[in-house]
């Protein structure tokens, strides 16, 4: 598990940082703040008002990497920010709601969730299904977003999966890259490495890669070249099978987030005998509202749509007759 040794023996996840008048009072800022295994941080040292009111949640979410900011980022913005601003601590209770957030390695979230450390966590669904948890996936989250692929070196004669049989193949990922592989029908030699997989053939230790891939610019980097993708990974909500009720509440809480990221408000003016064209070109299976103005023929269209296709639509609408055309942000979407 993450953290350091406690003077008193067992890992444990410290504060970090002098005692102050938040959450860490007792004067030591080594003595663990959330044993492992018991999931609360100690009753004493939780905000009074939470503390005897509602169910308190515990969340983990990544301490360092790509999906700490992101993560970070995702529950402020669904109103669970830290309750000290710039909060920088190892552990610390939310403004608004009785949810404490814990700051683990990404790897170490898997098996925080499944051993009942934390109610729920945040981490990449690859690390899910390399650490072979046994958790449930609450909820995908939108960023974090990488394939796992295979790759060679740019010059080798090898074109595509199948020719990858009998070889060896370096990873930092040996439990899933030997599943995806073998339900591929591919048996090959893994070589476990614990990072910079990409020199590995280069050392002449592998002769392809498994590795996770965003842009494609270290592969291309370290003269690799992908033979294609495994399987397609982004950050997810993790909750304990049956786990608690306030882990479900509080997915739909970040589903209303994250919904609302993919979508944008659009309001247009429009006459109204343009209306059935303009409602036409607006996406999305829901009718669009329409209200009548105070100028005689003209009418305000207002509707949903998604954000990713917002660049195509605004030319047609323009040259379909909409004027006045605003686009806001959504801050929470609710079906
Ligand atoms: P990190 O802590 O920065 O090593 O990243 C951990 C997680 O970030 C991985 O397990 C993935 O879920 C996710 N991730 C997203 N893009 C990438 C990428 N290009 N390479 C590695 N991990 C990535």
């Amino acid at each position: 598990m993450g953290g350091r040794e406690a003077p008193g023996g067992g890992a444990s996840v410290h504060r970090g940082r002098p005692p102050g008048p938040s959450i860490d009072r007792d004067g030591d800022t080594r003595r663990p703040l959330a044993a492992p295994g018991r999931g609360w941080l100690p009753a004493g040292d939780r905000p009074a008002e939470a503390a005897g009111g509602a169910e308190r949640l515990t969340i983990a979410i990544p301490a360092r990497g790509r999906l700490r900011e992101p993560s970070a980022s995702l529950l402020a913005d669904a109103g669970f920010g830290p309750e000290q601003p710039g909060e920088r601590a190892l552990a610390f209770p939310c403004r608004n709601a009785p949810v404490d957030v814990l700051l683990v390695r990404a790897a170490d979230v898997p098996e925080y969730v499944q051993d009942g450390v934390v109610d729920c966590g945040i981490t990449g669904a690859d690390l899910v299904l390399e650490r072979g948890a046994k958790v449930d996936e609450l909820l995908r989250l939108g960023f974090g977003s990488c394939t796992l692929e295979a790759a060679v070196p740019e010059e080798a004669s090898i074109c595509t999966l199948a020719d990858l049989a009998g070889l060896r193949v370096a990873t930092v990922y040996p439990r899933l890259a030997r599943q995806l592989l073998h339900e591929g029908g591919l048996e090959c030699e893994l070589v476990q490495v614990s990072g910079a997989v990409e020199v590995a053939p280069r050392l002449g230790l592998a002769d392809a890669i498994v590795d996770l891939v965003s842009s494609g610019n270290t592969l291309r980097t370290n003269g690799l070249r992908s033979l294609g993708a495994l399987f397609a990974s982004e950050a997810v909500l993790l909750g304990r099978p049956g786990g608690a009720a306030g882990a479900r509440r509080l997915a739909g809480i970040l589903r209303s987030v994250v919904d609302a990221r993919s979508a944008r408000y659009l309001m247009l003016n429009a006459p109204e005998s343009a209306l059935e064209a303009i409602a036409e070109l607006v996406p999305g299976s829901r009718a669009p509202s329409v209200i009548p103005l105070a100028e005689p023929g003209m009418l305000a269209l207002h509707a949903l749509v998604p954000a990713a296709d917002v660049w195509r639509l605004l030319p047609r609408l323009e040259a379909a007759g909409a004027s006045s055309i605003l686009i806001v942000p959504v801050e929470r979407m609710l079906a």
